[in-house]
């Protein structure tokens, strides 16, 4: 079981399984979502996670698709990512402890920040991962 929280500490969940997927957005719509130089970031299953406390301290965030992210309405951390109020995704900076998962990609590296410098080592691309056939 993997579990994770807000800031304050009042918004806490659990699920069960690994965390796929994990990569790094850059973009300058991710660091504005992300309050940071990128998103970091991770699918889970949904049929696993469920929230331990503080659900109805989350405020969600939805762009006209139905797609977006879920913060703690006191403390301000971004906890997870939505599909109609579905979770998707949960954000690694709210994640506890070791989840046994690594960045495997940063992505629109071509319009990161001008401050930062991503180290190196893990596989960078200036927009979305090529789709390889
Ligand atoms: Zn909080
Ligand atoms: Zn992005």
């Amino acid at each position: 079981m993997i579990t994770g929280g807000c800031f304050c500490g009042d918004i806490t969940y659990e699920f069960d399984g690994a965390l796929r997927d994990a990569r790094s957005c850059h973009c300058s719509r991710c660091r504005k979502a992300f309050s940071a130089q990128a998103s970091a970031y991770a699918l889970v299953d949904a049929n696993t996670f469920r929230w331990l406390s503080g659900e109805h301290l989350l405020t969600s965030y939805l762009n006209a698709d139905g797609y977006g992210v879920q913060f703690c309405s006191q403390c301000g951390s971004t906890l997870c990512g939505v599909f109609e109020k579905t979770v998707h995704g949960v954000t690694l900076g709210c994640v506890d402890g070791d989840p046994k998962v690594e960045l495997a990609r940063h992505i629109f590296v071509g319009s990161k920040a001008s401050w930062e410098t991503i180290a190196q080592g893990t596989p960078q691309y200036e927009e979305h991962v090529p789709v390889t056939t």
